[in-house]
């Protein structure tokens, strides 16, 4: 959980979850929509309490979908210091990768923003370009026209074989604990 300022009078807290590694390799899309409905309940279980708290204080608080269309929820991960984009477009977290799922509220209360710098984990390897099969990947970004094909099918093959993040928590994650 990090913490972002909207404007002079909203702040946002920003949340992420983690993804299971090769989660859609693993599952069929039936199962996979279980496992995200499952994220976006622990988003929901973790916001009804804090929300509790917070409106005992009289602050108003909102929450963001992590399927927002509105929010750039990526862009508040930036600014938060989650971590800048990589060569896949997604946010590569220092010890999780590009395998947190996103979600936010903001809120009235006057909780201290951060401030710093997002660290830049892409280490440009091209492993994600490589192979990406819509070959959608490169040195501009992803072009959508070609990923989408794919990715409604449950790809996320350039997440799985990105490097950050595996050594702290890939390995942890394929030991099961
Ligand atoms: S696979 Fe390599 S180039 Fe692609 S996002 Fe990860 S670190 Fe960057
Ligand atoms: S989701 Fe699949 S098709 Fe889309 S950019 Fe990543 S590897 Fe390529």
């Amino acid at each position: 959980m990090t913490f972002g300022e909207k404007s002079t009078k909203t702040r946002y807290v920003l949340c992420g979850v983690k993804l299971p590694i090769h989660l859609r390799e693993q599952e069929g899309l039936k199962d996979l929509s279980t496992v995200y409905f499952s994220l976006f309940n622990k988003f929901r279980q973790g916001y009804i309490e804090t929300f509790s708290y917070l409106d005992k204080w009289g602050y108003q608080n909102k929450a963001v979908s992590p399927i927002s269309l509105k929010e750039d929820l990526r862009g508040l991960a930036r600014k938060s210091g989650v971590g800048e984009r990589g060569l896949n477009r997604s946010i590569l977290h220092d010890k999780y990768g590009g395998n947190l799922l996103f979600s936010a509220f903001y809120t009235s209360a006057p909780i201290k923003a951060f401030t710093g710098h997002s660290p830049d984990n892409c280490i440009k390897c091209g492993k994600c370009a490589d192979i990406c099969p819509g070959k959608a990947i490169n040195l501009k970004g992803v072009m959508v026209y070609r990923c989408a094909p794919f990715s409604l099918r449950a790809c996320q093959k350039c997440l799985d074989v990105c490097p950050v993040g595996e050594m702290n928590y890939k390995s942890v994650y394929m030991r099961g604990e």
